[in-house]
């Protein structure tokens, strides 16, 4: 936290232009602690655009970011062009400069297409993306994991890996950690810089945290469904899919744990939004993903900081400090970049409320404290309840 503030327009003169835009909010005279966080950073949304426009876009899902408090997001690869080379990432980043209100990093694919047949031009890409990544998908062929993680290592960048051996059913523990054992050898072997994807398993939270103590360049993210949802509580409902599925009551609290200990060292939402059709079939028929921007932050305060889990600190440095350290998020500090919150505000959360076009949440009815009043970044307001 950066500051605190006893009345809703007491922001620093300093931050005069808000002044004004804050002042509706003090209209009645009810006394309202606000607080004003620094812009948290998710290193992991599905923007959709370009390529998937009917589920989401550009426009719609940093409008979403904004509305959660975020100011800094990383979109994955799996869009149509697929950033596998400088010209299909020129698609994506003129649109971002257009449309975009708040700070979007691309990540470029690992392999062509995001297909696992070949690595893709990570040399031209690297000076343009945030890390490189086949989000959706793993990487089955050893042979080309290693020689992506030598290239992406020699181009002084970061690999993010979606943990998923095919062979073994999507929805078991094995899809994750067996491939992650098998990232864990070739990025000790290559030494690229490792970062994990929506960590759902105990015994990935076991390998990271070897990883971590044998020094190995390590890092992972979970999300806030992982954190605070477990597999009794799915219902037969689109809302509850994503990969990787949510696993066990004894893995949510080992990755509480992880949380506590450093293990974990980012919260990212793996926002991925599709359309009400798509998510309209049941927990089988149902396209994989949901979305996030706009509740992770309320659902972690409530779930975790109220009832005593984590401090407060520990939160917004998972969703701020934690991202930045690691990909290099230096604006992370930016004093004009910042959301105001009333911690205090209890509301139910519904989805047809939210600026994403996406609307499946596992969250939705749940009574969640802390309300994102405004986010201004680099000194602009762009988002104001
Ligand atoms: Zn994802």
């Amino acid at each position: 936290m950066r500051e605190r503030r006893n009345t809703p327009i007491g922001i620093a003169d300093a931050r005069g232009s808000l002044r004004e835009a804050c002042s509706p909010l003090g209209a009645d005279d009810r006394f309202i602690e606000y607080f004003i966080l620094p812009g948290f950073t998710d290193v992991h949304v599905h923007l959709r655009e370009p390529g998937f426009l009917y589920k989401e876009t550009i426009k719609t899902g940093t409008l979403a970011a904004a509305a959660g408090g975020f100011a800094h997001v990383l979109t994955m690869p799996n869009l149509d062009p697929v950033p596998d080379s400088p010209d299909h990432l020129k698609v994506q980043t003129d649109i971002i400069e257009r449309d975009a209100c708040i700070d979007v990093r691309p990540l470029g694919s690992l392999t062509c297409g995001e297909k696992g047949k070949e690595v893709s031009d990570i040399e031209a890409l690297a000076p343009h993306v945030a890390a490189f990544s086949d989000d959706g998908v793993g990487v089955m062929d050893d042979g080309l994991m290693r020689e992506a993680m030598e290239r992406v290592k020699a181009a002084g960048s970061i690999v993010v890996a979606h943990c998923e051996d095919t062979r073994y059913p999507r929805e078991s523990r094995e899809a994750e950690y067996r491939q992650l054992i098998r990232d864990l050898e070739l990025a000790e072997q290559t030494g690229c810089p490792y970062h994990m994807c929506h960590v759902s398993t105990r015994e990935s939270i076991d390998l990271i945290r070897s990883a971590k103590k044998a020094g190995m360049d390590v890092t992972c993210e979970t999300a806030p469904h992982y954190l605070t949802i477990a597999d009794d509580e799915i219902e037969d409902e689109g809302r509850f899919k994503m990969n990787p599925p949510i696993k066990t009551k004894k893995d949510r609290e080992v990755l509480l744990e992880a949380v506590c200990d450093g293990t974990i060292d980012m919260i990212a939402t793996d926002h991925a939004p599709h359309s009400a059709e798509e998510k309209a079939k049941g927990f089988a028929g149902s396209a994989y993903g949901i979305v996030g921007l706009e509740t992770a932050f309320p659902v972690l305060y409530t779930r975790l900081v109220r009832e005593g889990i984590i401090p407060m600190q520990k939160l917004v440095d998972l969703l701020t400090e934690g991202p930045g350290r690691r990909f290099g998020i230096e604006e992370a500090d930016d004093e004009l970049t910042f959301s105001v919150w009333d911690l205090d505000e209890e509301y139910t959360v519904r989805p047809e409320e939210f600026r994403t076009m996406g609307q499946s949440t596992p969250f939705e009815g749940w009574e969640v404290r802390g309300r994102c009043m405004m986010t201004v970044y680099k000194g602009k307001v762009v988002y104001k309840r």
